[in-house]
Protein backbone atom coordinates (compact mmCIF):
# COMPACT_ATOMS: atom_id res chain seq x y z
CA UNK A 1 0.00 0.00 0.00
CA UNK A 2 2.70 1.94 -0.38
CA UNK A 3 1.79 3.04 -3.43
CA UNK A 4 -1.44 4.74 -1.81
CA UNK A 5 0.41 6.82 0.48
CA UNK A 6 2.12 8.54 -1.85
CA UNK A 7 -0.93 9.42 -3.91
CA UNK A 8 -2.02 10.81 -0.74
CA UNK A 9 0.41 13.09 -0.11
CA UNK A 10 0.59 14.32 -3.56
CA UNK A 11 -3.15 15.08 -3.29
CA UNK A 12 -2.84 16.88 -0.19
CA UNK A 13 -0.04 18.94 -1.89
CA UNK A 14 -2.34 19.96 -4.44
CA UNK A 15 -5.02 21.07 -2.49
CA UNK A 16 -3.57 24.54 -1.68
CA UNK A 17 -5.51 25.82 1.22
CA UNK A 18 -7.26 29.14 0.23
CA UNK A 19 -7.15 32.29 2.91
CA UNK A 20 -9.48 35.37 2.47
CA UNK A 21 -8.10 38.52 1.11
CA UNK A 22 -9.44 40.81 3.38
CA UNK A 23 -9.61 39.08 6.86
CA UNK A 24 -6.92 36.05 5.98
CA UNK A 25 -9.73 32.67 7.28
CA UNK A 26 -8.82 29.96 5.24
CA UNK A 27 -11.81 30.25 2.59
CA UNK A 28 -12.34 28.43 -0.70
CA UNK A 29 -12.53 31.68 -2.13
CA UNK A 30 -11.06 34.78 -2.82
CA UNK A 31 -12.86 36.23 -0.56
CA UNK A 32 -14.92 34.51 2.44
CA UNK A 33 -18.73 35.20 2.37
CA UNK A 34 -18.82 36.75 5.61
CA UNK A 35 -16.60 39.71 4.12
CA UNK A 36 -18.25 39.71 0.36
CA UNK A 37 -21.10 40.13 2.29
CA UNK A 38 -19.61 43.16 3.92
CA UNK A 39 -18.44 44.53 0.96
CA UNK A 40 -21.73 44.06 -0.78
CA UNK A 41 -23.20 45.74 2.10
CA UNK A 42 -20.57 48.88 1.89
CA UNK A 43 -20.98 49.53 -1.61
CA UNK A 44 -24.83 49.06 -1.34
CA UNK A 45 -24.42 52.03 1.24
CA UNK A 46 -22.00 53.96 -0.88
CA UNK A 47 -24.79 53.99 -3.51
CA UNK A 48 -27.14 54.96 -1.33
CA UNK A 49 -25.26 57.90 -0.11
CA UNK A 50 -24.62 59.30 -3.52
CA UNK A 51 -28.36 59.06 -4.46
CA UNK A 52 -29.00 60.80 -1.43
CA UNK A 53 -26.70 63.32 -2.73
ZN1 LIG B 1 -12.87 37.22 4.98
Amino acid sequence: MAENEEKKSEVKKEIKEHHCSVCGKVSDATICHACEEKIRGEAFEKKRDIEKG
